[in-house]
């Protein structure tokens, strides 16, 4: 087996689901539902029904003062990782999705593993016609992935991101060229993108303006300011102070929701 066929995945890879690839029940998911599917808590589709998939591993050490990568169990910590081919992942999704269209790969970092992201979505799509939203740090372009996504959600990092003494971090974290050409291959292609930056100091706005200004092709409704927050006392910490930036700045402002309904456990 390749590793366009394969997917390393988080511990808690696909969820959240109620039954095996061949129907069989599994114990209820960490949602509290006794039924598949959450709900998108993050960007143009919050709120919308979703299956996700988590793949493991990250080529960045996001650690932005007092709170880390939200994911870590997916990033720079991925203990527990597991793989599977990638068309059983796809017929897994497909038994759980009763009246969810929608599925969302995020990880970690899903640009590291293009092959087995491509393999995934034709596989889906040959049971249902999905929608897939790809998310993704954006530092590196994977014409396999642009070209399989419904919606790239595409989260440049900010020098905020962490301390600058992660020179490694830094050196990596940004990519315009790159982020260009996701936004351009969208609008070839006639999908959609979006732009989602996490706000934590009164400093990012600038740094997302200067980036926008390097950048076509975008409109504000593209862009998205979403607070820094793992749990909700710090995403209410920030809300306030990202809402004002984004309604000043004519962009979106852009909930966690998921943090709100399930304080973001994992595999919800
Ligand atoms: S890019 Fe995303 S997954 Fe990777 S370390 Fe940063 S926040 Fe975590």
């Amino acid at each position: 087996m390749t590793g366009d066929d394969l997917l390393l995945l988080a511990r808690d890879g696909i969820f959240p689901v109620t039954r095996d690839g061949d129907g069989r029940p599994l114990p209820p998911p960490a949602s509290g539902f006794p039924f598949p599917g959450t709900i998108q808590g993050e960007g143009k589709l919050n709120g919308i029904p979703s299956l996700f998939v988590r793949l493991a591993g990250c080529n960045l050490h996001c650690a932005w003062d007092g709170d880390g990568c939200d994911t870590a169990h997916a990033a720079s910590r991925p203990t527990g990782a597991f793989s599977l081919p990638a068309r059983e992942v796809a017929r897994i999704a497909a038994r759980n999705r009763d009246n969810t269209r929608h599925v969302v790969i995020t990880g970690g970092e899903p640009l590291l593993q293009p092959g087995g992201v491509e393999t995934f979505c034709r596989a889906l799509r040959q049971y249902f016609p999905f929608h897939v939203t790809i998310e993704s740090n954006a530092t590196r372009y994977e014409e396999r992935v642009a070209s399989v996504a419904d919606l790239m959600s595409l989260s440049p990092k900010l020098s905020s991101s962490a301390p600058a003494s992660d020179v490694a971090h830094h050196a990596a974290r940004l990519r315009p060229g790159v982020i260009q050409q996701y936004i351009s291959r969208a609008r070839e292609r006639g999908k959609d993108f979006q732009l989602k930056f996490v706000y934590a100091t009164e400093s990012d706005p600038g740094e997302i303006r200067e980036l926008l200004a390097s950048l076509h092709g975008w409109t504000n409704e593209d862009v998205l300011l979403m607070p820094l927050g793992a749990t909700p006392g710090m995403l209410q910490r920030n809300a306030r102070a990202a809402a004002g930036h984004a309604i000043r700045e004519g962009w979106r402002y852009c909930d966690r929701l998921h943090v709100s309904l399930f304080g973001n456990a994992e595999g919800t």
